[in-house]
């Protein structure tokens, strides 16, 4: 144990029970959920297992009429959902934690696709997302309903085994929410109006959530306390205060966050500071003697233990931290410090939640494997025959494999052309806003260095005669992708008409610090995924006059799955870059670029001195081509060659981490269990389809 962080170890009773320790892992969505029990159950497991004390599921939902489809979060609607949950029951405890299980109805939130049940909200209005259906306002015998599903899916967690029982009224998802909230409630009888009247739901459900189930499980209360919108939403100083103060000591402790869930879930690129929500829920202890769980991408043990000293939280809180890095606590208690995979705050976690696919991370490429591939986050097998792997390239997928390889034992070799580490995520990190997209690099170069069996040569570019050389017989070549600077991508299949004497630059350009020498600048966004943005931010920020050109209606599209695409544009317009958008550059002149609207194909010629080439990458695959010609001409010099990251597949950092990880871990394994794990999958049952449909 180490002693400074001793404080964090403390057991914390929570109502009828007890917490081991101090860390939270509060409600995330995995993607799994009810269509994935067997690998949610196993990831939840897996945290446990990294010493969280309490371990929750994710939104569960209570009623078909919150029926979150396509969405694959929880479901307990009736007894048929108690099985998979049982299973996460039993997987957390098995390892020794509290299972807490995040009930929501999900009011306005949902559209009931699936279900085709009624809407239900405070009042009238078209529901949250896109759909042509509206929510109606609840009567007075929806409301009792709405009660009585609650009371009964509580006594169905219990049922489950869960410890602790939320009551959610949090990040604008929630019909405890959304009554709460004057912009959604303008109902004239007891349930709208004033702030009593409107948190009277909210106090029933409290106190029949305890009633029906208080004597066994903890009672959570998940709420936001602040909109982030001004006076224009609840705030942390009134009402958001006032909530507190009205409920303090009804539920048996209080997870408090800001809504909505971009604002909870900010990226480090708007949110760059750990503990950055800690402002708006810091008065929380002040109110309440009942615990406190707040969040705010914390991996800094140091700052935990400040601030539960300072009584700011009983508990650390976190979703993010903790699929980044599953073994967080117990690196903690351990002094393994420097081993914690900090969250790099990229929400590749979140986008997968949107996309309706398993969860994926970016600094934990284990993350929605556990299952499905039998990963675990801290083990890999031993070596078995082979001793020694040449890994060239020290990228993501590069360090990842490396680092993987010497944990497995092998004696590792890892060539670098340039004098950096890191290759893209390095690269990457340097634009405005990525700075913590380090950490991709730093973990695993710090690893790589602790280790005997590793050998590193940084400015060694290396040829297919060095590497024959070098004589190692397994090599993997991790050479990544540069950018292309012809125009070709998304909108265009063929090389755009380019006059003599503009400059033509490309990512990989500004990335190395060669930026436009004079302006204006065109960014032509054809890729359409997050770096176009970045790259705006990035020149304007150093001082040029930018026009961002994308064929998308607007700006980085992608990025609504992370939850940044409107803090992108808003933060771009405030910048002074211009934005056309649905129009695509058709020819580069000397001077200027000629761009198309692409419905009407109108024409338009922006002046400019520079032009960005944002469109797509070419994989780097002259030196493993080169290699695999000299093993069909020499015979076999190596035993493996293989291609990983983005050589092989342009994608994401996580991509890249992830084929790393993967290759390290399938070397001198079993092809026919590797081909078995893609094959993997969680499949219906219809054993009993002869029975009667109740
Ligand atoms: P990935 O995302 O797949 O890891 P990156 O583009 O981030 O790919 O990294 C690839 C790395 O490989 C870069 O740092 C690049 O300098 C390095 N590299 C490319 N060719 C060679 C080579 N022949 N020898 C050594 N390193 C190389
Ligand atoms: Fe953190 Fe990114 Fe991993 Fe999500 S995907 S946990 S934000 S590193």
């Amino acid at each position: 144990m180490n002693d400074p962080y001793s404080i964090l170890f403390e057991p914390v009773k929570i109502g009828p029970v007890t917490a081991k320790n101090r860390f939270y892992q509060v409600p995330h969505c995995t993607g799994m959920g009810h269509l994935h029990p067997q690998a949610e159950a196993t990831l939840r497991r897996i945290k446990a297992e990294g010493g969280w004390g309490v371990v929750c599921n994710q939104e569960t939902e209570i009623h078909p009429t919150s029926d979150l489809s396509p969405f694959p979060e929880h479901r307990l609607w009736d007894d048929n959902d108690l099985p998979p949950l049982q299973l996460v029951t039993e997987a957390i405890h098995e390892a020794g934690s509290l299972a807490g299980i995040e009930l929501a109805h999900n009011g306005y939130h949902v559209a009931n696709q699936v279900t085709r049940a009624p809407i239900l909200a405070p009042s009238d209005a078209v529901v949250h997302g896109l759909s042509p259906r509206q929510a109606r306002a609840m009567d007075k015998s929806d409301i009792r309903a709405f009660r009585q599903w609650h009371r009964d899916a509580a006594r169905r967690a219990r049922d489950a085994g869960f410890d602790i029982v939320y009551v959610y009224a949090g990040h604008r998802m929630t019909l405890l929410h959304h009554f709460l909230l004057p912009d959604l409630n303008d109902r004239m009888d007891e349930y709208g109006g004033s702030l009593e009247n409107r948190v009277r739901l909210l106090r029933e459900v409290l106190e029949e959530t305890c009633e029906a189930v208080g004597d066994t499980c903890a009672i959570a209360m998940r709420f936001a306390v602040d909109e982030m919108s001004g006076s224009d939403g609840m705030q942390a100083a009134e009402e958001g205060r006032a909530v507190v103060e009205m409920l303090a000591e009804m539920p048996d402790l209080w997870d408090v966050n800001v809504s909505d869930w971009s604002n909870d879930s900010a990226t480090s690129r708007f949110e760059p500071n750990e503990g950055y929500q800690n402002p708006y829920i810091d008065f929380v202890k002040q109110v309440t003697t009942k615990p406190v769980v707040g969040v705010g991408r914390f991996t800094s043990p140091d700052m935990m233990a400040s601030l539960v000293r300072k009584g700011v939280l009983d508990f650390i809180g976190a979703a993010r931290p903790s699929i980044a890095d599953p073994f967080l606590p117990r690196k903690i208690e351990e002094g393994r410090i420097d081993e914690i995979r900090e969250c790099i705050g990229c929400n590749i976690c979140v986008s997968c939640d949107n996309l309706c696919i398993p969860i994926r991370c970016t600094q934990n490429p284990t993350m929605g494997e556990e299952w499905r591939r039998g990963w675990h986050p801290e083990k890999i097998a031993p070596k078995v025959r082979e001793d020694a792997a040449l890994v060239v390239g020290a990228g993501p997928a590069g360090l990842e494999c490396a680092m993987q390889l010497a944990k497995r034992g092998y004696e590792v070799t890892l060539a670098e052309g340039t004098g950096q580490l890191g290759g893209r995520a390095a690269r990457e990190a340097g634009l405005h806003g990525l700075g913590a997209w380090k950490r991709v690099a730093d973990h695993r170069i710090h690893d790589l260095q602790q280790r005997a069996n590793v050998s590193i040569y940084r400015e060694s570019a290396l040829t297919a005669d060095d590497i024959v050389g070098l004589g190692i017989p397994n090599v993997f070549v991790a050479t990544g992708a540069r950018w292309r600077r012809d125009g070709v991508g998304r909108h265009r299949r063929k090389p755009l008409p380019m006059a003599e004497g503009m400059a033509i630059l490309t990512p990989d350009d500004i990335m190395e610090g060669h930026l436009p020498t004079c302006g204006p600048v065109v960014i032509y966004d054809d890729d359409q995924i997050y770096l176009g943005g970045v790259l705006a931010d990035h020149l304007s920020v150093a001082g040029h006059e930018v026009t961002l050109v994308t064929p998308s209606p607007i700006v980085s599209p992608w990025t609504e799955n992370t939850l940044e695409q409107t803090r992108i544009q808003k933060s771009l317009i405030a910048r002074g870059v211009r934005i056309m958008a649905n129009h695509a550059v058709t020819a580069i002149g000397a001077s200027s670029c000629d761009v198309a609207c692409t419905y009407s194909g109108a024409e338009t010629s922006l002046p400019c001195a520079a032009v960005v080439l944002v469109t797509e990458r070419q994989r780097e695959v002259a030196l493993f081509d080169a290699l695999q010609r000299r093993q069909d001409a020499d015979g076999t010099p190596f035993r493996t060659l293989e291609l990983i990251g983005d050589a092989a597949q342009p994608g994401l950092i996580a991509d890249a981490v992830y084929a790393g990880h993967m290759a390290a871990r399938n070397f001198e394994g079993d092809p026919d269990e590797v081909a078995r794990q893609i094959f993997s999958r969680e499949l219906i049952d219809l054993a009993d389809k002869d029975r009667p449909r109740r």
